[in-house]
Parts: structure tokens; C-alpha cells; sequence
């Protein structure tokens, strides 16, 4: 009997769609049997439908599956990963969850609902709690990835956050074409050219690490007490995400201690033997000129944090600067890795509930 666990892909065809097909082909846990996406797509055989845009082939497996439109009726798979258009994905992603099912989203619609948990696994595991009272109450759950310059800006600042605490950051962007989805921005506005605003970015970035860094509580999550200002800019880069970031520390540290804390920071899911989790989810650039998108961006299979340039900052205390592959890390592969996790936690819940022999 196969171990996998059968998945459906909701907005198969979109950029982060297409990472997901790629990833979850050789997936040892997950095997794709439902691809959806929009009228336009549905009905035709994936192979055909989708504008490939990845290096190497369409995976032969979800190639010849046929589109089907993004409702519960088509897509029976108790696990399904949503990378649909927001706009979109809002009614659909809550018809998956009153139909039973475990829907894991990229798209930002539920991210901020008191009872939704927004996770970045090594960060707030314990907010997947929430999906339980969802599941009691409605059948299903809705569990959601963050933005990808939120997981970027997260996972970078978590070593500090365990050592030091924060208090105020300011953050300014430098966010990859890809982020905007396919086709994205048109190539006369992005080339030779950086475009200083991306709709509704600043906003997901300032609130979205408050309820990430939140405490779980009866009622939902109480939010971190953490002032963020970000400034968000789009450049002609492909993939890859960089982040300058300043940092003000609840408890004073030496620029020495600083750099410590992101050398001695280890994934505290490694017990759990996930497939996408990195057993160093935060690495320390040494390069002065690192980290750069175009070299760093593929570490680890693009699910590490790169840090580098950490020095003092002459207003708050200590500035670096950070690479996150917007499309793995923030996007196909996190919600893979939250997957990951919550079908872990059944497997462990069953055999807790397995008769002894
Ligand atoms: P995208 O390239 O525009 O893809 C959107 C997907 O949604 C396509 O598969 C599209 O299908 C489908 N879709 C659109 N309208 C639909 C409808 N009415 N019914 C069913 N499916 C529909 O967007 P993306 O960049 O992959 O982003 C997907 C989601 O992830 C968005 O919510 C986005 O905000 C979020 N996200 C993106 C990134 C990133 O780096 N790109 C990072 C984090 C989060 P068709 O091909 O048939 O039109």
C-alpha cells in the first residue's frame, strides 16, 4: 500500500502553482491528484494548459492530470494546497473547508482571521492548534502561509527574537518579478527600471509578523508588541526577495553576540524529520557582498533565510541584510513544509491512538 498522501493543487497553473507541481513530484509523502485552476484552464490536460516556466520538464505524473475547475466537488483530496488568486481564493478556499477538507494557502484572504493560523513552522507550530478548533466547529480548516517578504523578514529576525527580543524594525525591499505572479508586471515597467510600490505589501509586512510572533491564547493569538515600518520596492530580478533590515533589541547585545545568535540558531523541528525543513533554516553570509539573489537564492533548496552585512546601526541597534527565495521558501515550498507538519501530526496523533499490541 502506497504511504503517500494524496494532494490537490488549487491554482496549479500560476507561478506559485507551478512550484508546487515541481516540488511535490518527488515528494516522499505526497503524491499530486488533483490539479485546478481557472475557466480558461480547466478541462484541458495540465501539460497543455499551464505556460510552463520552470527549469526542466513538467513533471510526467501531473502533466497528463486534467484541469478541473477550483470547487470541492472536483477536487476530492482531503489535503489540498491553494495557490490561487486572492480575489478568487477567499470563497473558494472556505467551500474546501466546509466540504471537510485541510486547505493550506498561499493566498493572503484568510491570513489575519482571528481563527485562521498563520504559520512559519520553526516559528509557531503551536498556532496550528487553531486548525483543530476549526475543524470542530466547521469540518475542515483553512491553515495559511504568510506573505513571502513576511517569511523572509520572520524567519531572519527569529534568532534574535529567541535571544534578545525585538522591539521596533524598520525593513526596505527588494522584491523579484516573480512575486507579482505570471504574467506580472509588463517587461516595459520592469526593465531598467525599480518600481517603488507594490499594492497592499507594506500593510501585510508590518501586520503579518505580529500574529506570527503572537502568543496563543484561549481566544486566538494575542499579538507580538513589535513596530515594524517597511518599504517595498520591485527590481528586475527573477527570484529572490532582499531585505535591508534595522533592528532595535529588547536586551542589549554585542555585535559579537549578535552574529552568535545566528550561527547557534537550529530549526527546533529537526526531531520531527520533515522532508523540506533545513536543520539551519537562517545561514550567516561571511562574504560582505553576500547575500546576493542570483547566488544565494537556490541554497538548500531555496528554503534557507541568508543573512549577511551584520553591523551596527547608528539609529536603532543592528542592521543586516536578508535573501529569501520568494517563490520556495515564501511561498510552494513553506506551505509544503506546514503540510509536512500537519499530516506529521495526524500520523503521530493516529499512532497515539493506535491500541498497544
Ligand atoms: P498567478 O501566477 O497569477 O496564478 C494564479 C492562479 O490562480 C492560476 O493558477 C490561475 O489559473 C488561478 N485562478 C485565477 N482565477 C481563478 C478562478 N476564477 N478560479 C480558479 N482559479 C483561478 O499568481 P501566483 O503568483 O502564483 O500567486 C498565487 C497566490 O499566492 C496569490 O494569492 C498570491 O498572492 C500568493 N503568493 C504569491 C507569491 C509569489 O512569490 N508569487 C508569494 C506568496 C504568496 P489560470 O492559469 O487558469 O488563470
Amino acid at each position: 500500500m502506497s504511504m503517500h498522501t494524496r494532494v490537490g493543487i488549487l491554482g496549479a497553473t500560476g507561478a506559485v502553482g507551478q512550484r508546487l507541481v515541481q516540488i511535490l513530484a518527488d515528494h516522499p509523502w505526497f503524491e499530486v491528484t488533483s490539479v485546478a485552476a481557472s475557466e480558461r484552464s480547466a478541462g484541458r490536460r495540465y501539460g497543455e494548459a499551464v505556460r510552463w516556466l520552470l527549469p526542466g520538464p513538467i513533471p510526467a505524473s501531473v502533466a497528463r492530470l486534467q484541469v478541473v475547475p477550483a470547487v470541492p466537488e472536483r477536487v476530492p483530496e482531503e489535503v489540498v494546497f491553494s495557490a490561487l488568486d486572492a480575489n478568487v481564493a477567499t470563497e473558494a478556499e472556505l467551500a474546501f473547508r466546509a466540504a471537510g477538507r485541510t486547505v493550506i494557502s498561499n493566498a493572503s484572504s484568510h491570513r489575519l482571521h482571528p481563527e485562521v493560523p498563520l504559520v512559519i513552522p520553526e516559528i509557531n507550530a503551536d498556532h496550528l492548534a487553531l486548525a483543530e478548533r476549526q475543524r470542530q466547529k466547521y469540518g475542515g480548516a483553512i491553515v495559511t502561509n504568510p506573505n513571502c517578504t513576511t517569511i523572509g523578514l520572520c524567519l531572519a529576525l527569529e534568532p534574535l527574537r529567541r535571544r534578545f527580543s525585538l522591539r521596533r524594525v524598520l525593513v526596505t525591499t527588494l522584491q523579484a518579478l516573480s512575486g507579482a505572479g505570471y504574467p506580472g508586471v509588463p517587461s516595459l515597467e520592469a526593465v531598467d527600471n525599480v518600481l517603488p510600490e507594490i499594492a497592499g505589501e507594506e500593510q501585510k509586512v508590518e501586520t503579518e509578523p505580529r500574529k506570527i510572533f503572537g502568543r496563543l491564547t484561549g481566544e486566538g493569538v494575542e499579538l507580538a508588541d513589535v513596530a515594524i515600518s517597511a518599504q517595498c520596492n520591485r527590481v528586475p530580478v527573477r527570484e529572490g526577495h532582499l531585505l535591508s533590515v534595522s533592528v532595535e533589541l529588547g536586551a542589549k547585545g554585542t555585535l559579537e553576540e549578535v552574529k552568535q545568535a545566528f550561527l547557534d540558531y537550529r530549526s527546533p523541528l529537526s526531531g520531527l524529520r520533515l522532508p523540506s525543513a533545513p536543520e539551519r533554516p537562517v545561514l550567516l553570509a561571511e562574504a560582505p557582498c553576500r547575500p546576493q539573489p542570483l547566488l544565494d537564492r537556490d541554497v538548500a533548496s531555496g528554503m534557507v533565510v541568508t543573512v549577511g552585512r551584520v553591523r551596527p546601526c547608528p539609529v536603532l541597534d543592528y542592521r543586516f541584510v536578508a535573501l529569501v527565495h520568494n517563490t520556495l521558501r515564501g511561498a510552494a515550498g513553506g506551505t509544503v513544509l506546514i503540510g509536512e507538519v500537519v499530516v506529521k501530526g495526524s500520523r503521530l496523533l493516529r499512532a497515539q491512538k493506535a491500541p498497544r499490541q
